[in-house]
């Protein structure tokens, strides 16, 4: 399974540091077999060595290869430090900064044609989980406009909105329901995000189109993150 961790604005370089060396023990001592992925913000990027089981990504970064574009990073940056995993399409990133679908795609067209094992995130507001599944799998698909889904290093994280944050996980119903109208397309890894904590991953990962966990808040605790891949382990 893939378990992977989204510290956002947390951290720094040296509690980033901290935390890879507690997790690298942690998964040498119990030989777990889960695919991990981190993504530290970027100024605490770093040529980690750590597990290959064990992949540090960029949570953001602008399609080009270096330039003039204030306040970003672009391949340049990511290529100090051999990193080749990203995430695009954050729900933060959409509405938060604005990022439209187009953008998106055009992030994923260039990260794709670099190699890059791509975590694209999808998922709806709240206004629209009202309005029922059809309108949530409609509104799903539209954020894959764009994207090649038969691309073999796509793992794709279904986060609704509303959950993101929260405290408010969607429930086990609402997940299955939903991975499984989404697989009808989506071919590659599928994750769920939004309020995972260690008390709901078992739950969350037993569920049969669900393909592991993408975590904010309830990971930027290195042990807690570390229970959530134990929990992977004994599944
Ligand atoms: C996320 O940022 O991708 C996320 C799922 O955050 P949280 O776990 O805090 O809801």
């Amino acid at each position: 399974m893939i378990i992977a961790s989204n510290f956002k604005t947390n951290h720094t370089r040296q509690s980033t540091c901290a935390y890879l060396d507690t997790l690298q023990q942690f998964t040498e001592k119990s030989g777990s077999r889960q695919d991990i992925l981190v993504f530290p913000p970027a100024t605490a990027l770093d040529r980690f060595s750590v597990a290959s089981n064990i992949r540090v990504g960029v949570q953001n970064a602008y399609p080009v290869d270096k330039g003039s574009f204030t306040g970003e990073i672009g391949l340049e940056q990511i290529d100090e430090f051999g990193l080749r995993t990203i995430l695009i399409g954050h729900s933060e990133r959409r509405h938060i900064f604005g990022e439209t679908q187009a953008l998106c795609a055009k992030k994923y067209d260039y990260f794709k044609s670099k190699g890059f094992e791509i975590v694209y995130c999808i998922g709806e507001p709240e206004e629209v989980r009202k309005a029922g599944i059809d309108a949530v799998v409609d509104y799903n698909l539209e954020q894959l406009e764009g994207i090649d889904l038969s691309y073999e290093k796509l793992i794709v994280a279904y986060e609704p909105v509303w959950a993101i944050g929260t405290g408010l996980s969607a429930s086990v119903a609402q997940i299955d329901e939903t991975h499984r109208r989404l697989r009808e397309t989506i071919k590659a890894p599928l994750l769920y995000g939004g309020s995972v904590k260690p008390e709901t991953t078992k739950e969350i990962l037993e569920i049969e189109n669900c393909d592991g966990v993408l975590v904010g808040t309830a990971s930027w605790n290195v042990d807690n993150f570390c229970r959530m891949i134990e929990i992977a382990d004994s599944l």
